[in-house]
Parts: structure tokens; C-alpha cells; sequence
């Protein structure tokens, strides 16, 4: 069974103002979908396909440049377009909440080091809260379409919300001033999704 783009819960131009339609159509079919169709490609005929995504990248020979990369690809748009919505928001709360707070102060104190982790990432990657199996959560980034299930990558933990600074994620709309996209990614986050990830996956 091989990977399929997942389809977006919600229109093109929902997430307006804060990202535009025409940047959100393009990420999603031409750079998610090419993402897919690569990943497809590279595991066809190996004791990769059937595997779930989780267990490619948990297990990944990071020489695997076309598995690394598209497979990252794969699963970082996927939990990206979950995170963000357009409408029930909700609130960071519950156990999530206490982890946040306990890691970094406050929700302030973790939107500081969320943002300057996204911020700082030099080139193109990506910035990540992770929770680590004891429930603690951490924040970190990386390069390309690396992310911390790949073995040595990152801070380690599971992925629970993600913001993609690669250019092609906001330059239309926001042309080189990445912290204007990642003060708005703030503002779009689901925190229910991030919540039910967190209990998923601590
Ligand atoms: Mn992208």
C-alpha cells in the first residue's frame, strides 16, 4: 500500500490572513504531493514498503538520502497541516499545559524559545515541540526535512507540533521576513491536535 497525499480538513484559503491560499496550494499539491510520490518511489521493492511512516523514519539509514528526505517530507507536511486550523483553535491546556509550563515557564517563555528555534534555523528546516517519553517536552529544530524520529536527529522526542521555515512555506506572502510568518503561525495553532498528540505519544 503505498503513501497517499493526505487531504487538508480545511479549504485553501482558510488559514487567511495569516497564510495565504495560493502559498497553501502549492505547498500542499505540488510540494507535499512531490514529497509522496518520491517517497513512494524510493521504497517500492524494498522491505521498506508497507512499513508505517513512523517506523521508516524511527529506523532510517540516514545514507538513505531518498527515503531521509522524502520520507521526512512525508510525515513533517502531514503533522503541519494537523497543527494549524482555522476555526476551533482551542487553548493549550491539561497535561500538555503542565509540561509546557514546567519546561519553559509559561506559555510565553515557550513561545520565546519555540519561535527563536524556528527563527534561527539556519536556511531551510524546520522548528519542533517534542515530547520525550516520560512526558516532558522539549523544543528544537532541523535542517532539510530532518526531523527527531530520525535516529540522532534533533532533541529525539516525538513530534507534537511543527512549523516548516523553508522558504516555499511563506515567501509569497511574506518575501524574506520569516518571524512576521512565525508570529502568524502562533496565532493559527490547534491545540487541541497538539494536546491529543501530546497524550498519544508521551
Ligand atoms: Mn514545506
Amino acid at each position: 500500500m503505498a503513501f497517499e497525499l493526505p487531504k487538508l480538513e480545511y479549504s485553501y484559503d482558510a488559514l487567511e490572513p495569516y497564510i495565504d491560499a495560493r502559498t497553501m496550494e502549492i505547498h500542499h499539491t505540488k510540494h507535499h504531493n512531490g514529497y509522496t510520490t518520491k517517497l513512494n518511489a524510493a521504497i517500492e521493492g524494498t522491505n521498506l514498503a508497507g512499513q508505517s511512516i513512523e517506523d521508516i523514519l524511527g529506523n532510517l539509514d540516514m545514507n538513505n538520502s531518498a527515503v531521509r528526505n522524502n520520507g521526512g517530507g512525508f510525515y513533517n507536511h502531514g503533522l503541519y497541516w494537523d497543527v494549524m486550523n482555522p476555526n476551533d483553535k482551542g487553548r493549550l491546556s491539561g497535561d500538555c499545559r503542565d509540561a509546557v509550563e514546567k519546561a519553559f515557564g509559561s506559555y510565553e517563555g515557550f513561545k520565546d524559545a519555540f519561535s527563536k528555534a524556528a527563527g534561527t534555523r539556519f536556511g531551510s528546516g524546520w522548528a519542533w515541540l517534542c515530547v520525550q517519553n516520560g512526558g516532558e517536552v522539549e523544543v528544537c529544530s532541523t535542517p532539510n526535512q530532518d526531523n527527531p524520529l530520525m535516529p540522532g536527529v534533533g532533541c529525539g522526542g516525538t513530534p507534537i507540533l511543527g512549523i516548516d521555515v523553508w522558504e516555499h512555506a511563506y515567501y509569497l506572502n511574506y518575501q524574506n521576513r520569516r518571524p512576521d510568518y512565525i508570529e502568524a503561525f502562533m496565532k493559527i495553532i490547534n491545540w487541541n491536535e497538539v494536546e491529543r498528540r501530546y497524550e498519544l505519544s508521551r
